[in-house]
């Protein structure tokens, strides 16, 4: 079967691209190419906008009811339910994620977003009468905000595609989607499920393309609100576009997440989580916990035990269940971990499993060797930046206090991990780490809490009822003259 496509999802139905450009997806472990797409250019943009405004200036979907467009999306996530399997293997293909990964989380995390929005919504205040200061009632209503410019990034295409499109729609917008170039595959079947579940035409619109093509779509004046998962870089790009033109923005950005190490927590089961949160995806997460925060009293026993796991751990075939290490996502990727590999050298950290090369038995693919540096002093630059591959850095700590200094001396706040015997020790520390999300000997997202970032991890929150109101305006009517 082809996975290629010559088309994007416009105004309901599949529209001839403007230009013959093409996008090549290319197997990140094979470096074969498995699907040619169109790629999308500024005048396919302007069409989808054109499609998502009129939808939203004219269309049904904004004047239905809240229940009325339940019912649409709860027959998208009945049809989404139908498809994880194929949806999990295309985000295998495009980009590399282990299977194991992905059959975990590529696919079945967004259909729970899916389930999790549609509770919230059957319960969100769509409208409100309160009692007002002047005598008389106020009704409080949350609106559509218009036209959604959805922009996900690579590694988890899915799950931040569906973050946004879902509360999106059902609070009454239009989205346009720009996935990421490298992964346009699982937008094509989503847009199938869209279709078929009875979005109306307009609603949703899908263009993949690049960057500058993204900066367009960013600037068009048919856009109300920008919804972005990315770069941090990218993000503050996207900020000053849209505080130039007052749109509404929500930023879900980089990380550079501590896992703190406290001298009660049962070794065995901290590497077990640490495999996760450390390098889930193959280290491609934005959650990532790659600060590995260990006392000085139990460091060597850390360094050790980590040592040990991480070189046992299966490097290869994505597709293979076993893998638990796939390749990166592009050869830049490859290239750009392999120099952060150097640079901690030149920094003066300890390597102590990987380095630079292929891992044995690969010839092929962008793969990179599940890294470990030891005596890594938080100052460095592969303790600040974010590498977004398989490399885990082991800071030392004094003491609980200097423990949450370490965590909390970096640019980003995303995520993080306390591992202890202790729970109430592990929750004083999750209250004290300035990240948006956190966990006690583990890291599970739920949908129904907001997630996203402190300081340069972004802007806004998703999930939650949280996430549903980023995507609504708030109005008030004054429905009678108070008796004052
Ligand atoms: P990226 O910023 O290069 O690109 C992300 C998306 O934005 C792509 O679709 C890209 O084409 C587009 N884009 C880039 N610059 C743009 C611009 N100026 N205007 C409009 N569109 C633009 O990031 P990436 O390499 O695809 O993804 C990796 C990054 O994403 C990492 O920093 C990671 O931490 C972050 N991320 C964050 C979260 C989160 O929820 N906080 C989740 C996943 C990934």
């Amino acid at each position: 079967m082809t996975l290629d496509r010559d088309a994007f999802f416009i105004d309901g139905g599949w529209a001839a691209p403007a230009t013959t450009g093409t996008i090549q997806v290319v197997s990140p472990h094979s470096e074969q190419v498995v699907a040619t797409v169109p790629e999308g250019s500024t005048a396919d943009i302007d069409a989808a906008v054109a499609a998502a405004r009129r939808a939203f200036d004219e269309g049904p979907w904004p004047r239905m009811s809240p229940e009325e467009r339940i019912e649409v999306i709860q027959a998208f996530s009945m049809l989404y339910a139908g498809k994880l399997a194929e949806m999990a293997e295309l985000i295998t293909i495009e980009m590399g994620s282990p299977t194991s990964f992905a059959n975990l989380a590529q696919s079945p995390a967004p259909w729970m977003q899916i389930e999790s929005f549609l509770a919230i919504a059957r319960e969100f205040a769509w409208e409100e009468t309160r009692p007002g200061a002047l005598g008389g009632d106020v009704i409080v209503r949350r609106e559509p905000v218009g036209v959604v410019a959805a922009i996900p990034p690579w590694n988890v295409p899915q799950f931040t595609t569906i973050s946004k499109v879902v509360p999106a729609l059902l609070a009454g917008n239009t989205v346009v989607v720009k996935p990421a170039p490298e992964t346009p595959l699982d937008t094509y079947l989503m847009a199938e499920l869209l279709a078929e579940a009875g979005v109306p035409a307009g609603v949703v619109n899908i263009v993949a393309a690049g960057r500058e093509v993204g900066e367009h779509l960013v600037a068009h004046p048919g856009v109300d609100k920008v919804a972005f998962t990315g770069s941090t870089a990218a993000g503050r790009k996207i900020a000053a576009v849209c505080g130039e033109q007052l749109k509404r923005v929500s930023l879900e950005l980089g990380g550079k997440s501590a896992a703190i190490v406290l001298d009660d927590a049962d070794l065995g089961a901290t590497m077990e989580g640490l495999k996760f949160v450390g390098l889930m995806n193959s280290g491609q997460a934005c959650v990532a916990q790659t600060r590995i925060l260990a006392s000085r009293k139990n460091y060597a026993a850390v360094v050790d035990a980590l040592a040990e796991t991480v070189s046992g751990m299966s490097v290869g075939d994505p597709a293979d269940p076993a893998t638990e290490i796939g390749p990166m996502v592009a050869q830049r990727q490859q290239e750009r971990v392999e120099k952060y590999i150097a640079l901690g050298q030149e920094e003066g950290a300890r390597l102590v499993v990987g380095g630079n090369g292929m891992p044995d038995g690969l010839s092929t693919g962008w793969y990179v060797r599940p890294t470990v540096f030891a005596d890594v002093d938080n100052r460095m630059r592969i303790a600040q930046e974010e590498i977004f591959g398989p490399v885990l850095s082991v800071i030392a700590y004094d003491d609980v206090d200097d423990a949450v200094r370490i965590a909390n001396d970096s640019d980003y706040g995303l995520a993080g991990t306390v591992w202890t015997a202790d729970q109430e020790a592990g929750l004083d520390v999750a209250r004290r780490v300035r990240a948006g999300t956190y966990g006690v000997n583990t890291y599970t997202m739920d949908f129904a809490a907001p997630f996203g970032g402190f300081k340069t991890s972004g802007i806004g929150r998703e999930f939650g009822p949280e996430g549903l109101e980023q995507y609504t305006e708030l109005k008030s009517i004054y429905p009678t003259a108070p008796a004052m």
